[in-house]
């Protein structure tokens, strides 16, 4: 198999060739038809998170590999199938859910794989993706049939858009007249009020500092938009206003100190605070004030293979409105991470292999 691989964190991909993978018992082998380019493969490649306060997690020191073919919004076709693999044939479409845990504890059988608590497997981080011409999805039930879906759309579900959509589960059960508060309007931001809209939800609050940003949040349909400058007390005081109450849920899908700070405060009773973003920094929590009014602070990382069947179900059923993406040819893939780092890119960039 061919993959355009990370050799050296910080340096252009190669173009290598590896052996191609042998499919065994339950596993699948993908020929890759469409791969996302996501911003944490820019982490990846740089080969490190950053803390903040000069600290940085190395991504080696936490297993990952090199060489390695990045990419987890993977699209591809059936090549091979392992002699205990069922329910899919050769020649079938389908997206790759790629946040693998060890894949037989009852955290993965329950099909929490994300959760796994004994292994994290995730393709395209710890094993190779879909940056490369071949990919091995270790049972059947990773994978999804994206349908008439555009593969290119389909391939971005299982990234940015579980992510949302997980949070947004987290959030539930809220009537459709309750609000909910989406800090954040770039990608995220915007995915998560389309999916909401999508779930019929009708009172949908975006915070941001831009209002550039502000106005792309109410063009995709936000209620509201708060402005998010100014000190803590501020935009809670503003995310009240506009919600007319403290409110019930909030997702943060920036997580940094400031952002933190005004979501707790703007938490009614039995509210709940969900932190998706890895911008980075520290939250203090007032004790007394969680137990007295039944708070909750939750963090969410992307999802599980059943939320990713049901956003393609949602996605199928015409109501979740298509993201702007532009495909590259995957051997592009550097330049295509590239753009990416330089922020030259609005909507999402999807390597397309040549034969797809
Ligand atoms: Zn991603
Ligand atoms: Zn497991």
């Amino acid at each position: 198999m061919r993959a355009w691989a990370v050799v050296e964190n910080g340096k252009p991909l190669q173009e290598i060739e590896l052996p191609t993978p042998e499919p065994t018992g339950t596993e699948v082998l993908l020929e890759v038809t469409h791969c996302g380019v996501c911003h944490s493969d820019l982490h990846i490649w740089d080969g490190y998170y950053d803390l903040g306060g000069g600290q940085k997690m190395s991504l080696v020191d936490r297993g990952v590999k090199l060489p390695l073919a990045m990419g987890h919004e993977i699209v591809g076709r059936v090549a091979k199938l392992g002699p205990d693999a069922k329910g899919v044939k050769v020649g079938d479409l389908r997206i790759v859910f790629p946040w693998l845990g060890c894949g037989t504890c009852a955290t993965c059988l329950a099909e929490d794989d994300n959760m796994c608590a004994i292994a994290t497997r995730a393709l395209g981080v710890f094993q190779n993706g879909g940056y490369g011409s071949h990919v091995v999805a270790p049972h059947p039930r990773h994978l999804v049939d994206p349908g008439t879906l555009d593969p290119a759309i389909a391939a971005t579900y299982a990234c940015s858009g579980i992510t949302v959509y997980s949070a947004i589960k987290k959030c539930m059960p809220l009537a459709p007249t309750q609000p909910i508060i989406l800090i954040g309007a770039g990608g995220l931001g915007l995915n998560a009020i389309a999916v909401l809209r999508a779930l019929k939800h009708q009172n949908i609050i975006s915070v941001d500092v831009s209002e550039e940003k502000r106005q792309a949040a109410l063009q995709a349909g936000a209620t509201k938009v708060v402005d998010g400058n100014g000190d803590a007390q501020t935009v809670s005081a503003r995310i009240i206003e506009a919600a007319g109450g403290p409110v019930p849920a909030i997702i943060d899908l920036v997580n940094g100190t400031a952002t933190a700070r005004f979501a707790f405060g703007a938490l009614g009773k039995g509210g709940k605070l969900v932190q998706v973003g890895l911008f980075g920094g520290e939250l203090t929590l007032p004790l007394p004030i969680m137990a007295m009014r039944a708070l909750t602070v939750q963090g969410s990382y992307v999802g599980n293979p059943k939320e990713l069947r049901e956003l393609v179900k949602l996605a199928q059923d015409g109501e979740l409105p298509a993201l702007p993406v532009a495909t590259v040819p995957q051997s592009q893939a550097y330049d295509a991470l590239m753009r990416l780092k330089d922020g030259k890119v609005t909507g999402r960039l999807v390597l397309k292999a040549e034969a797809a």
